[in-house]
């Protein structure tokens, strides 16, 4: 007998990971549900799967409730504005998103007994007092700083995440991503990789948030991906941290950045956000343990095929 393929519902599946893990479901042999408003995601992410029998496209907004005929297996939530230049101009999107988007995901996963992943964030740690941050940490968030809309909004889906698992019985994975790159980025995402690969090749400064001393550990998009696989292949319900432990500061980015650009490095230095995290690295001993994963792809790599792309956008 054929098996039948899983079917998979990613919500935010033209985002960034989104777009990525799709294309990577449809290579393990899954049938793809692909929920997105394109807000922050695009169409073109989508470009090599569109036409595939397996995959199918809904523009729509997952807070005004899900519909989907038929069973499913899978369900991934991953629809949310993500970049701090984001929290600020869609707050209550995002507010939205994470609330009323998590509700309509756990509730669909529930109606058709699917397993549910929620892609949670790093940002739950807030500006960390802890460090490296484990899962156990609790975090320092300013409920209503800038940040806070993200942060809190991520903070209620884990909550109400755990809460469809003890009173439902439902099977939950959390992802807490940590600061992820690579091809896919907006060219105008606001994020650090995006903001100085964009500078660089455009013979611009870099701008240097502060004086470029807080921290931030980079993980690749194929790593991440197998990393959300891994999980959802697992029988984990607690979260987990997904992301690459290798610390460095910002300026030391910036330096590598030049250096593989073969430019001399320049800056201008700009004033430091609100509420920006001094310094973020993962413990990711649980991801090591459990899903046995950790992260392949070297920064130096993964940068120059993250410029590759950026390099071909500015083109267009
Ligand atoms: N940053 C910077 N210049 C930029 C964009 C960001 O110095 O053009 C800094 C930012 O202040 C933060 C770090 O880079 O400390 C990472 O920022 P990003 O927006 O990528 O994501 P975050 O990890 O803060 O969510």
């Amino acid at each position: 007998m054929v098996k039948k393929a899983p079917c998979t519902l990613v919500t935010g599946g033209a985002g960034f990971i989104g777009s990525h893990l799709c294309e990577r479901l449809i290579d393990e042999g899954h049938q793809v549900i692909c929920i997105d408003n394109l807000i922050t995601g695009r169409r073109e992410n989508l470009a090599a799967i569109t036409d595939h029998p397996r995959f199918t496209f809904i523009e729509a907004d997952v807070t005004k409730g899900i519909n989907i005929e038929g069973s499913l297996d899978y369900v991934l939530h991953l629809a949310s504005p993500a970049s701090p230049a984001d929290f600020a101009t869609l707050p209550i999107q995002i507010l939205k998103v994470g609330a009323l988007g998590t509700h309509n995901a756990l509730g669909i996963a529930k109606a058709k007994g699917a397993v549910m992943l929620l892609a949670s964030t790093s940002e739950v740690y807030g500006d960390p007092l802890e460090h490296p941050q484990t899962e156990e940490y609790r975090g320092n968030v300013n409920p209503i700083g800038i940040r806070g809309a993200y942060d809190e909004s991520k903070r209620f889906a884990e909550a109400i995440t755990m809460a469809y698992h003890r009173i439902h019985g439902l099977k939950v994975r959390i992802a807490r991503i940590f600061n992820t790159f690579g091809p896919r980025m907006r060219l105008n995402d606001g994020r650090v990789i995006p903001n100085f690969m964009v500078q660089a090749l455009t013979g611009k400064s870099l701008t240097l948030y502060g004086d470029g001393s807080q921290t931030r550990s980079f993980c690749y998009i194929s790593d991440m991906v197998e990393g959300l696989l891994r999980l959802l292949e697992s029988d984990y319900h607690l979260p987990i941290n997904i992301g690459n432990p290798l610390e460095m500061t910002i300026r030391e980015l910036g330096e590598l950045i030049w250096k593989i650009l073969g430019k001399k490095p320049k800056y201008t230095t700009k004033k430091m956000p609100p509420d920006d995290p001094a310094r973020r690295k993962p413990d990711i001993t649980k991801a090591r343990e459990i899903l046995c994963w950790e992260p392949k792809i070297e920064l130096e790599a993964g940068l120059k095929e993250t410029l590759d792309y950026f390099r071909e956008r500015l083109q267009e």
